[in-house]
């Protein structure tokens, strides 16, 4: 459900969600955060590189919406926050809480101290944590879903480290636990429509926020989920839901996908067999894997909003021989092909970057870092959606950004075009085992869009 607040609709919503273990809880996404996030870009208007043109200065200033009434809508109601994030490759526990808005020193503390704490310390990427916070900002308890959903006859038990705080005498501290909660499996069919952002779309159709980023994730090299979008784009998905006593505790898997952008449609199923990962595929058998990810940010609910506020010269490739992401200081970025380091250092213009090296003479750059990911010196090697550092303002840039840049043979390229080896089909022995697993998917998908062309909407 949406709240319509004018202006920045998409940054500001408010989901009713049924949450685990029978608490019935108010879910508000980080809606005083994106409000921040627009106040600050908004009193730093975001110019063009100098680094690229040095001849031009242009600044423009944003107009902003009134903030006040929102805020005030918000404060009336007794938020209850409880957000949730999957970890992700190079996350450590700062940039995990960061995401999910906790600022809680103390939980902090405990989790680098305390035994139980370790296993979440080991930030394996995928995992979901799931925090709720009073209107304070602190954290009321923290869930990291370690062991979701192990299959035991029928039934899925999903083991969590909890972590709650508690009232120890007169002070209040934490205490952690190991809990499980034996769920039911569900399937779910959603569609939706691009309104502006992706996350607008998700919500109004009740999509929780793992599958929306996953989503992005699975059609990473097809479409930018950043800067691609278009009014009028259509997904249709299906996905794993996971219930106990009938009530949601956490989502599954993205099964299958269909993603229509700018009048191109994109599919995706997952296929896996005994013994192997599982990958997704498009519905005739290609492998979605490519060698580069469109967008060298994570696609977030806090990245998600800041795309739209662009400089305008920044808007056409053409003109200005890189891409533009306005995100917050801080937001992790990520390499968009495997490749080595090739520099990561100053350099003037770009301020903090890094260049990276990839096969066949293509390389990326990546400009105005704030910092970089541990361990990234020349000639290290790096994988595709590896961390490399984090968005800044460093060098020849007037507010927070991101400047990514592809070349071959050092000239700059398009980033779109960049021509990818097409993935290879599977044999045709596990083709046959494909085709038989992802029919039902595939019918679920086509019924959707049935559905939408019989509603007329
Ligand atoms: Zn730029």
């Amino acid at each position: 459900m949406i709240q319509p607040f004018a202006g920045i609709a998409d940054a500001v919503h408010e989901i009713v969600e049924t949450q685990s273990f029978k608490r019935r809880v108010i879910l508000v996404t980080s809606a005083v955060l994106m409000l921040g996030g627009a106040a600050a870009i908004g009193v730093a208007p975001l110019a063009p590189d100098a680094a690229l043109m040095p001849t031009t200065r242009v600044t423009e200033s944003l107009a902003l919406p009134d903030l006040t009434e929102q805020l005030a809508k918000l404060e009336q109601q007794e938020l209850s926050l409880v957000r949730e994030e999957r970890i992700l490759r190079g996350d450590t526990l700062g940039s995990l809480l960061q995401r999910l808005s906790v600022q809680d020193p103390d939980l902090e503390t405990y989790i680098k101290t305390n035994r139980a704490g370790r296993s979440l310390l080991q930030m394996r990427s995928g995992r979901a944590v799931q925090v709720q916070t009073d209107n304070e900002g602190r954290v009321q308890w923290l869930h990291y879903l370690h062991t979701p959903a192990a299959e035991e006859g029928g039934k899925y038990v999903t083991r969590f480290l909890a972590i709650e705080r508690k009232r120890q005498g007169e002070e209040f501290g934490f205490i952690a636990s190991e809990q499980q909660v034996v769920t039911e499996r569900r399937v779910v069919l959603r569609s939706g429509e691009i309104v502006s952002t992706l996350f607008g779309a998700t919500d109004a159709a009740g999509i929780p926020d793992t599958i929306a980023t996953q989503m992005a994730e699975v059609f990473g090299s097809d479409v930018d989920f950043h800067r691609g979008l278009r009014r009028g784009d259509q997904f249709r998905v299906v996905y794993e839901s996971f219930h106990h006593d009938g009530e949601y505790v956490r989502a599954g898997r993205v099964l299958a996908l269909e993603f229509l952008n700018n009048g191109k449609r994109h599919s995706a199923v997952w296929f896996g067999e005994a013994g192997d990962q599982g990958a997704y595929y498009t519905f005739d058998g290609k492998s979605l894997k490519k060698a580069f990810l469109r967008s060298p940010l994570e696609f977030t609910r806090i990245t998600s909003g800041f795309a739209m506020r662009l400089h305008p010269v920044h808007q056409t490739w053409r003109q200005h021989k890189g891409v533009d992401y306005a995100a917050p200081v801080g937001t992790p970025i990520r390499s968009t092909a495997e490749g080595t380091v090739e520099f990561a250092g100053q350099q003037n213009g770009y301020g903090n970057v890094v260049i990276l090296k990839h096969w066949g003479e293509y390389s990326t750059l990546y400009a105005h870092l704030n910092g970089f990911a541990a361990g990234l010196t020349k000639g290290a090697k790096v994988r595709q959606g590896d961390l490399i550092g984090y968005v800044g303002a460093t060098g020849w840039a007037t507010g927070p950004h991101l400047h990514y840049e592809v070349r071959l043979n050092n000239v700059q390229q398009d980033p779109l075009s960049i021509a990818m080896p097409d993935a290879p089909l599977l044999t045709s022995q596990r083709m046959a085992a494909f085709l038989t697993q992802t029919a039902p998917l595939h019918h679920q998908i086509s019924l959707l869009r049935e559905m939408r062309v019989a509603g007329g909407e």
